[in-house]
């Protein structure tokens, strides 16, 4: 869909821009729009990310900027509720604090590749895209930044070991003054997210946001809808299963 992949584009770029003109020291790297690949290979379900089961999977992306432990208090607090999530770190700034991702594995969560710098990885050359997830978080799913990808970035990532993996519902919590919505509209985008995006669901926020903030709400919101959480059942490695361990 040609069309709706420029609509996107457009979309984000203004989005881009009012994010960019309010920024201090948050957000030094922009988030998703809308996912523009495929969202199924084979049985895989590209914005399951392999979750298979009925239950939610949340999800961290990027790098707290200006708290480099906000990943491992999030992991820690998930831990504590006994949820397993997943998070996909900017290497650039993960690799900069060594022991965090062996930290959120042993925590119980999954840790997968978000890039080395977080490109666009359609704007890359070949060689530049394997270099980019090379230098990723080495893992077994990857999270294109932006959830841009198509074809020959979907083989490339397989060539290198790697599933792709968005989500099913995006809070758009970086898309607001200072480079997050506020806590009640991060909130209410999972709240009032379909039923079907929900049950076996993927969750996208990020780790610069107050998406972490709202967490025992968006918690309790959805264990009073009925739905449950990604169990956690200890610690994991790098190789994350095709089908998930909920
Ligand atoms: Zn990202």
């Amino acid at each position: 869909m040609p069309g709706k992949r420029k609509r996107v584009r457009i979309a984000w770029t203004a989005a881009a821009l009012a994010t960019l003109a309010t920024l201090t020291t948050a957000a030094l790297t922009p988030a998703p729009a809308t996912a523009t690949g495929p969202r199924q290979a084979g049985s895989y379900d590209i914005q399951r990310c392999g979750n298979t089961s009925n239950r939610v999977l949340l999800t961290f992306d990027d790098w707290s900027y200006d708290n480099s432990k906000r990943a491992v208090q999030v992991g820690e607090y998930l831990q504590g509720k006994g949820i397993r999530a997943a998070f996909f770190l900017i290497n650039e700034y993960a690799s900069q604090y060594p022991g965090t991702v062996d930290t959120l594995r042993r925590q119980g969560h999954y840790v997968g590749n978000h890039t080395w710098s977080h490109p666009h990885l359609p704007q890359l050359s070949e060689q530049e895209v394997r270099t980019e997830i090379s230098k990723g978080v080495a893992s077994t799913l990857l999270r294109p930044p932006y959830g841009d990808f198509g074809e020959r970035e979907t083989r490339i990532a397989a060539e290198l070991g790697y599933r792709m993996c968005t989500w099913t519902i995006d809070t758009l919590d970086w898309d607001g003054p200072g480079g997050s919505r506020t806590a009640s509209q991060i909130r209410a985008a999972v709240k009032d997210a379909p039923a079907a995006d929900k049950r076996g669901g993927v969750v996208l926020g990020h780790l610069f946001t107050r998406y972490p903030d709202v967490l025992p709400d968006i918690i309790g919101d959805l264990r009073g809808q009925g739905y449950t959480f990604c169990r956690n059942t200890g610690a994991t490695t790098r190789n994350i299963p095709a089908v998930l361990k909920c």
